[in-house]
């Protein structure tokens, strides 16, 4: 297993064991983490068996589960990349993929979008896999009483919130009231005991007032024990002014590693601090991204892919000849200020593609 999915997949089980801490005030959710970390362990030996092999399996995957989504906020990546859509999977095909990428040795699932909770076939197949940790990341919105009943039986699957800040600043990206409604699912999930968290898009605007006790504290309360904060990519010509530099990137790692110590909760900051890994991590190296559409590509921010699941087993998606080349390259993209090497290197990337 190279030294980068091992070293990365240490700081996951890191998260995860301050997860299992956290998670013993919730006994129901608590004895499906220690299955997640049994899992994990197996998982781990099954990557390095694969590793001996000369293949590398990302501990992680990513999947945009659909393109459809309820909200059309300001800036969403999802939908300004002009991705080529298609027919998704079949759900016998998610079904067979999440077989596969357990078998291969991933440990960790993120559904994204489009809205997740739009796609019921990514969400079937996960229930059936308590030995993954499954991440949700959803707008909130669509959390009612039938949602939060499938939360609690199926708790090795955290529901992940997004919001940008106060009310004024999720709304002002997300729309009118949206704030509202994303708080009183959090409170819902609270007072049924269901853990969950908060994807927080991190900006050089909004940094100063979510890099703060104050607003950690404030979602502690809520019942909030996962806080991811996702740097602010700009897939929108003309928002570069919000991407955190490279200063902002280490005050964010900083401000994450203390939290997660202060508030023993798990505190990440994606894609954060790739450089003790030699750089992106993208393209298997750490994470791979499945598009709704079945492409297998390097990350969620670079919609090229020279495989597709419908007619890929995972295993040679994984081996595809693009992955292969921007993991030869990786050295090429450069970490600078935030958001994404794969998105600043673009270009770059374009051009590995012409070359397939
Ligand atoms: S909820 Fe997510 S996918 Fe939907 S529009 Fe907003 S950012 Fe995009």
């Amino acid at each position: 297993m190279s030294i980068v999915s091992d070293l990365f997949a240490g700081e996951i089980g890191v998260s995860v064991k301050t997860a299992v801490s956290v998670l013993t005030s919730y006994p129901a959710s608590a004895a499906a983490f220690a299955k997640i970390v049994r899992g994990m362990k197996n998982a781990e030996q099954r990557r390095v068996g694969l590793a001996g092999k000369g293949m590398d399996v990302p501990p992680l995957l990513i999947v945009s589960t659909t393109e459809e989504c309820n909200l059309s906020c300001k800036g969403c990546y999802a939908c300004e990349q002009g991705r080529k859509t298609g027919e998704a999977l079949s759900a016998a095909r998610v079904s067979e993929v999440l077989d596969e990428a357990s078998e291969l040795g991933v440990s960790i699932v993120m559904l994204a979008g489009g809205e997740p909770l739009l796609s019921q076939n990514w969400l079937d197949a996960m229930s059936k896999h308590s030995e993954l940790l499954g991440l949700v990341f959803t707008n909130g919105t669509l959390i009612d009483e039938s949602r939060l009943e499938w939360f609690a039986e199926h708790r090795h699957i955290i529901p992940v919130l997004s919001i940008e800040g106060d009310a004024a600043q999720t709304d002002a990206r997300r729309g009118a009231g949206i704030h509202m409604k994303v708080n009183q699912a959090m409170e819902a999930m609270r007072s049924s005991g269901i853990p969950f968290g908060a994807a927080i898009t991190v900006t050089r605007q909004n940094m100063g007032d979510v890099l703060t006790d104050d607003f950690t504290c404030e979602y502690l309360q809520k019942g909030c024990r996962l806080f991811i904060y996702v740097e602010y990519v700009p897939v929108v010509p003309g928002t570069e002014p919000l991407v955190l530099s490279k200063a902002d990137k280490k005050r964010l790692g900083d401000f994450t590693d203390r939290s997660a110590v202060k508030h023993a909760t798990p505190f990440i900051a994606f894609p954060g601090n790739e450089e003790p890994y030699g750089g992106c991590l993208a393209a298997g190296r750490g994470f791979v991204h499945i598009s709704a559409a079945g492409g297998v590509e390097p990350c969620p921010f670079a919609p090229f892919s020279d495989v597709n699941l419908k007619n890929a087993t995972l295993k040679d998606a994984l081996n595809s000849a693009l992955l292969a080349k921007v993991r030869e390259n990786h050295h090429l993209l450069v970490e600078g200020d935030g958001g994404c090497a794969l998105w600043r290197n673009r270009e770059l990337l374009t051009g590995l593609v012409v070359q397939e």
